[in-house]
């Protein structure tokens, strides 16, 4: 690619960047991804960034998801939209100091409504009941409930179609979802999947014993576990209807939950070898960001940025955590273990996702072990010299990541369970995941 066509992109890192790197060192990195690592332009903008310690959160032009109103909620920095004005008006208010006039109203589509504020109205208008496609939109929580704002970047168009927004959106009928298309808050939410594990738990609900179930299910699109508040006589192999569901996010994955409401019967579909099936077929990092997260999922892509905090580190031995200087924040002075660990940043070209590698992957996944990284840092003097190592050699590689993805406040992250560079051969590929995995049982 010229750096002819790369002016805008030039132009945005300055801007985000605010004088943190000046043009030349801007213009000399995008060659070195884009060139030399053969990355994607927006993966090359995300490394440049955090590279460079931007904010990475001002930062536009990545690639928006395009959502239903019922799919916001409330984090999303980049949003595109179709949707109907169901009601707009303009309201005074005072901006530092500056009185300023704003538009407000209700957004709404199919599956409901939403409210919105303009910061910007000058640039277009909004007529009540016209249809508009939203462009690069972004949304925020407020008591608790996601509104959309339209900010300095977002561009509003109409558009010729019309939407029938619900009145209003209670739904006694179930929607219909894939594994892979659960989410925190979904309910009446109905899947077909196979049971590939089950086992009664003993809790206490309010003082009161209580038995529940819980498993893995799992579809063609992806595998998630589930809790069931009521009697589940099912086995391990079967394939059910699942009806009238709900999901709930349970440390950082959606999980489905089987409440009261619930229906679940047996179907004769033979849904084939889904844990062979789900264990090689990848998902992209934006639909993993639409959901907030997964069990058990596959990621491919390229290694944009070895992270502060990769190498060798050292662990509290009481608790694990990371310490610096022999220094626990919780236990204090303490004899401080070596550890080796990776923080890869994976971008697979939709989006990109933080991986924690352990040590034995570390391991196999840099050629590195943990008495050459003692070593190393020994013999240098210095305590990053292994994360230098690291990053030169595994920057820009392909790899592919297994394990299951958490979000957070702080955003999505992966915690391993299998790593390696991209196969060509998928299949054999995943037979030998596969393998390993059954072996590790
Ligand atoms: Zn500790």
């Amino acid at each position: 690619m010229v750096l002819e066509e790369l002016t805008p992109t030039i132009e945005e890192l300055k801007r985000v960047l605010e004088g943190k790197a000046d043009e030349e060192t801007i213009v000399r990195e995008l060659d070195t991804y884009i060139n030399v690592y053969r990355s994607t332009v927006d993966a090359a903008k995300r490394g440049i960034i955090r590279k460079y310690g931007g904010d990475e959160l001002e930062f536009v032009s990545g690639e928006s998801v395009k959502k239903k109103i019922e799919q916001v909620r409330g984090d999303e920095q980049n949003v595109d939209l179709l949707v109907k004005i169901v009601h707009v008006e303009e309201r005074e208010i005072t901006a530092r100091g500056e009185s300023k006039t704003i538009l407000s109203g209700i957004l709404g589509d199919e599956t409901g409504t939403i409210p919105f504020t303009s910061w910007e109205t000058g640039r277009f208008s909004l007529d009540k009941g016209a249809t508009y496609n939203v462009r690069s939109a972004y949304a925020k929580t407020w008591n608790d409930r996601p509104q959309i704002n339209f900010g300095k970047r977002t561009e509003v168009e109409k558009d010729e179609s019309s939407i029938d927004v619900p009145q209003r959106v209670i739904s006694y009928s179930s929607k219909e979802a894939k594994v892979a298309e659960l989410m925190d808050g979904m309910s009446n939410v109905s899947v077909t999947a196979k049971l590939l594990s089950i086992m009664p738990k003993d809790i206490n609900v309010k003082g009161e014993p209580r038995t529940i179930f819980t498993g893995t299910l799992a579809d063609d699109s992806g595998k998630v576990e589930f809790s069931s508040w009521v009697e589940f006589p099912h086995e391990t192999g079967e394939v059910l209807r699942i009806e009238n569901a709900y999901v709930r996010a349970f440390r950082g994955i959606p999980q489905l939950n089987l409440g009261d409401r619930v229906s679940v019967t047996r179907v004769d579909d033979d849904i084939g070898d889904l844990q062979e099936l789900t264990s090689s077929t990848p998902r992209t990092i934006s639909d993993l960001e639409t959901v907030g997260g997964g069990l058990d999922v596959l990621v491919r892509g390229s290694l944009v940025d070895i992270r502060n905090g990769s190498g060798l580190i050292k662990r509290c031995p009481e608790c694990r955590r990371s310490v610096l200087n022999d220094e626990c924040i919780t236990h204090g002075r303490v004899q401080a273990q070596p550890d080796l660990r990776i923080k890869a940043v994976l971008d697979d070209g939709t989006g990109a996702l933080t991986c924690i590698v352990n040590r034995e992957l570390s391991e196999s996944l840099s050629g590195i072990s943990m008495e050459e990284a003692m070593r190393m840092t020994e013999e240098h003097h210095d305590p990053d010299v292994v994360a230098k190592e690291m990053e030169s050699r595994l920057l820009a590689k392909k790899a592919e990541m297994r394990g299951n993805v958490v979000s957070d406040e702080y955003g999505m992250m992966m915690i391993v369970q299998e790593c390696g560079p991209v196969t060509v051969d998928v299949k054999a590929g995943a037979r030998e995941l596969l393998a390993k995995l059954e072996a590790m049982l």
